[in-house]
């Protein structure tokens, strides 16, 4: 966790990225001398300010991880310079937005397995993911033991995190329909666009095919859509930024393909209401422990969905500085 605080006219902003420390590095050497003495309201100077600082770096990976901590905070310090909540500022599309469980690791235990996804069910989730592809002789099997756990009202997903070859990744589409599963995630790896597409075009009717989460630049998502690579696009604001995940949005509305978010779940609220075309967002069990072990304002979800608290400005967070320090490594 790279946390990032930005400071104008007596408020504080902050932001965060799950990256290594190289981004914090990035952030203090090359972009918080570039945002001194600027206009905290002009986010889109900033924005064009600090990728040219990293240009020669390459705006993407770490690099763009570091802008994006960067830029998260900018939207939290706006937002409470104008005393409104993110939410608020951009406007909900929504009120609330629909989680999905996600966790299901290949190293897990079936007792693991069930009190996980069997537990997100008892909560009222909706629709739970697995992680698939790391051994896939034992997948089927993992994924017929989910579907018993959760039942038969909630949603399966797979996420093969790019583990399975084109035609292996065909059959499995196949044998995973069988359990229902109805969202296939990186069945192939992530650039292989063309990969995507034909397992887009040949899954079971009804099996919705995403990517996405390597997306640093809109230029990235454009691509997947151009390809036809997806069903369902998906961001994660901590690797494009906030304004990243915005320009995303709007891209989704031009295709009427809807937007998931990728992990760092309650950064993603006041987003997910505002976005129109916005599906749910990734209640991912590492950064849920992390957001609601740290960070004021991260309440359980109700009824499977999360709600921005309207009380607080900026994006409802804040750091607990003295529960994090004993971990501080940078
Ligand atoms: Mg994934």
């Amino acid at each position: 966790l790279v946390t990032v605080q930005v400071s104008a006219a007596g408020q504080t902003g902050f932001g965060y990225t799950y990256a290594t420390s190289a981004a914090a590095d990035m952030i203090r050497s090359m972009l918080a001398p570039r945002l001194r003495e600027t206009d905290a309201l002009d986010i889109p100077s900033l924005w064009l300010e600090m990728r040219n600082a990293i240009r020669n770096n390459g705006e993407t990976g770490v690099a763009m991880m570091a802008v994006a901590a960067v830029d998260n905070a900018l939207w939290d310090l706006k937002a409470k310079l104008l005393n409104v909540p993110l939410a608020t500022l951009w406007g909900r599309a929504r009120p609330k937005v629909e989680i999905y469980g996600s966790g299901g690791f290949t190293s897990y235990s079936p007792e693991q397995m069930q009190t996980q996804l069997g537990g997100w069910a008892a909560d009222g989730i909706r629709h739970v993911k697995m992680k698939v592809g790391r051994h896939p002789a034992d997948d089927a099997e993992r994924v017929r033991f989910a579907r018993r756990v959760i039942g038969r009202d909630v949603s399966l997903m797979v996420d093969a995190n790019g583990g399975y070859s084109r035609k292996q990744a065909l059959a499995m589409a196949e044998t995973f329909a069988q359990d229902g599963v109805i969202w296939f995630e990186e069945p192939v790896h992530h650039q292989d666009h063309q990969g995507l597409r034909l397992i887009r075009d040949r899954a079971p009717a009804g099996m919705e095919i995403s990517a996405g989460e390597y997306g640093y630049h809109i230029t990235d998502f454009r691509r997947l859509l151009e390809d036809g690579a997806v069903d369902v696009l998906q961001a994660d604001a901590t690797r494009c930024g906030t304004t990243g995940f915005l320009e995303v949005a709007a891209l989704c509305e031009a295709y009427r393909i809807p937007l998931s978010s990728h992990c760092a779940p309650y950064l993603h609220v006041p987003l997910g209401c505002a976005a129109t075309q916005f599906r749910h967002i990734e209640y991912f069990h590492d950064h849920v422990r992390i957001e609601q072990r740290f960070m004021d304002g991260a309440a359980p979800p109700r009824q499977g969905c999360l709600k921005p608290d309207l009380s607080r400005p900026g994006n409802g967070l804040d750091l607990k500085m003295r529960d994090l320090e004993p971990y501080r490594i940078a």
